[in-house]
C-alpha cells in the first residue's frame, strides 16, 4: 500500500468466481468494480486539487489525517479509507478452501488467543455487532494481536497499530447473496481467509 496519487484500483487478487460459493461472482463484481473503484476515483479527486499531498502514501493519509487541510479530512478519511480497507479485505481472502494459521503464527494466535476457535468466536462476535456499516479488523499492536471495530471507512491505521485482516460487513459486502443474514457470510468468509497473506503481514507488522 505504498502507491501515491494518482492512486491505481488494483485488480481483484483471483477471478470474480473464486470465492464461490461463499461469495458470489455477481457480489465481487459489484464490489470490486463498483464501490471500491468509486472510492479510489474520488481519493483522486480530492487530492487532484491538492498536489502538495500528492507523493503521501495511502497509508500516510490515514495515519496523519489530521496534519491535512480541514476541508478535506473528512473526504480523505471515508474514501482513503474506503480505498485501503477494501485493498486489505480483497487481498485477505482465496478460494483455494478453508485453512488455519500456521507455525510460528499458529502459536501467536495461541498466545493472544487461547486458540483459534476462540479467535473465531472473538471477531465472529465483533463483526456481528458492527452497528450498521463497518468493519472487523485483526490488528497487531506492538507485536500483540486484538480483535477492533470501525465505523463507517474508517481504519484502526496509526503508527502503532497495523490492521492484518479484516471483513468488511456493509451490506453491500453481502445482501445480493445473504440479505439481511450478515451471521452466515460471517461464518462463510471464515471459509476464505488467506492465512499466508495475514501471516506476511503480521511479519512485517511484528518486525516495524
Ligand atoms: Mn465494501
Amino acid at each position: 500500500m505504498n502507491e501515491t496519487f494518482p492512486f491505481q484500483a488494483e485488480p481483484l487478487p483471483y477471478a470474480y468466481n473464486a470465492l464461490e460459493p461463499e461469495l458470489s461472482k455477481e457480489i465481487l463484481e459489484f464490489h470490486h468494480d463498483k464501490h471500491y473503484k468509486t472510492y479510489v476515483d474520488n481519493l483522486n479527486g480530492i487530492l487532484s486539487d491538492f498536489p502538495k499531498y500528492q507523493d503521501w502514501t495511502l497509508e500516510n493519509l490515514l495515519i496523519h489525517l489530521e496534519d491535512l487541510p480541514t476541508d478535506i479530512q473528512t473526504g480523505i478519511r471515508n474514501n482513503g479509507g474506503g480505498v485501503y480497507n477494501h485493498q486489505l479485505y480483497f487481498r485477505c481472502m482465496q478460494g483455494n478452501g478453508f485453512s488455519m494459521p500456521e507455525g510460528d503464527f499458529a502459536n501467536i494466535i495461541h498466545r493472544d488467543f487461547e486458540s483459534f476457535d476462540n479467535f473465531s468466536r472473538i471477531f465472529t462476535n465483533a463483526a456481528t455487532k458492527v452497528f450498521g456499516s463497518g468493519y472487523a479488523w485483526l490488528v497487531c499492536e506492538n507485536g500483540k494481536l486484538s480483535v477492533v471495530t470501525t465505523g463507517n471507512q474508517d481504519t484502526p491505521i496509526t503508527n502503532s497499530q497495523k490492521p492484518i485482516l479484516c471483513i468488511d460487513v456493509w451490506e453491500h459486502a453481502y445482501y445480493l447473496q445473504y440479505q439481511n443474514r450478515r451471521a452466515d457470510y460471517i461464518t462463510n468468509w471464515f471459509q476464505l481467509i488467506n492465512w499466508d497473506y495475514v501471516n506476511t503481514l503480521y511479519l512485517q507488522a511484528s518486525q516495524s
